[in-house]
């Protein structure tokens, strides 16, 4: 349904797209995942064609959105990061431009009718948008992206500056839209995916850094194996003497909040386990082993780290 092929994006100089590729199916709901800055909302307005590609092809239905770009834009209903919303027109005055805007054909009363029921906001169709809460405004721009009742919705952080319940809302709506759409949402939090996706892919720097199901994104974005443990001894002394073990890759190390104490990443290089060696290490120093444990972990473990990673911590 929607394929992305080597898709790039330059600002200038700067690659904010890196060559992604992914495929999307009918009927799914993906969750587009990364910290601010990965590139996301570039990736978005590239397949809703709202910004032109640097390099790269993006099918939907098997038809490439750049020669012909009237029907790919049909297929989607796109809620961008700021929805277009007017502050001055109440939401049914909104909807109804919307509606010519977007030239669609169903029956109008009907069709904005069934939009508002599905979105959840019938009792504020009178309000002017102006005067509405966030979280209603959120659904006045769902609302938007569903006139014409297109095929594919792009949600941009749909769920982003909301407070936990209207959040709990939001997730319920996409699981709600997902039945009749093919949902692509972006987030910066990977429990909001979690919960509702069963594809998720990860983006970091422009880059796809996982794509799957939640669970074989943990498995991908834990190429790296090896050993956590927390040393007390002389950091630079101790960070060689890691090095240097047998099967050792390379190791990282952070402060803790206790004097001379800190934390090591040895990541590893083949299959053997790193812990005996390194406990036989730390005896050897008299440098106390005050903790030892496997460095994989949950897939929130390994998007944490991934976020680090791209603020360069
Ligand atoms: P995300 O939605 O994942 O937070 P964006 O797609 O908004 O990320 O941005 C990706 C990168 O591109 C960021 O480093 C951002 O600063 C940069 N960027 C986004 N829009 C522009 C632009 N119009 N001009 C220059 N750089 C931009
Ligand atoms: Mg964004």
């Amino acid at each position: 349904m929607i394929e992305v092929k080597n898709l790039s994006k330059y600002y200038g100089d700067f690659k904010a797209v890196d060559k992604l590729n992914f495929r999307i199916g009918e009927g799914e709901i993906v969750g587009f995942l990364g910290p601010n800055g990965a590139g996301k909302s570039t990736t978005m307005n590239m397949l809703t064609g709202y910004l032109a590609a640097s390099e790269g092809q993006i099918l939907i239905d098997n038809k490439d959105i750049m020669e012909d770009a009237k029907t790919a834009r049909k297929a989607i209903g796109y809620l961008p990061e700021i929805p277009p919303l007017y502050p001055d027109m109440t939401v049914m005055e909104y909807l109804s431009f919307i509606y010519e805007l977007k030239g669609a054909k169903q029956p109008r009363k009907e069709h904005l009718q069934e939009i508002c029921k599905l979105a959840g906001i019938e009792e504020v169709r009178g309000r002017l948008i102006g005067n509405l809460s966030k979280g209603y405004r959120q659904r006045v721009g769902i609302a938007y992206a569903l006139v014409g009742d297109p095929p594919i919705l792009i949600l941009d952080e749909p769920t982003a500056g909301l407070d936990p319940k209207q959040i709990a809302e939001i997730r319920e709506l996409v699981v709600h839209l997902g039945k009749k759409h093919t949902v692509m949402l972006s987030t910066h939090i990977l429990s909001e995916v979690q919960a509702v996706c069963r594809h998720i892919i990860v983006i970091s720097a422009g880059k796809i850094a996982a794509d799957g199901n939640p669970d074989t994104t943990a498995a991908q974005l834990c190429k790296e194996r090896g050993v956590l443990v927390r040393i007390e001894g002389p950091r630079g002394e101790v960070v060689t003497a890691l090095r240097n073990l047998s099967g050792a890759g390379k190791v990282k190390c952070r402060q803790t909040e206790e004097r001379n104490v800190y934390e090591y990443t040895v990541l590893q290089e083949g299959d053997q386990d790193m812990s005996r060696s390194i406990f036989a290490l730390c005896a050897s120093h008299s440098w106390p082993l005050l903790a030892c444990r496997s460095a994989e972990g949950t897939l929130e473990e390994m998007f944490i780290r991934l976020t680090d990673t791209d603020r360069g911590v």
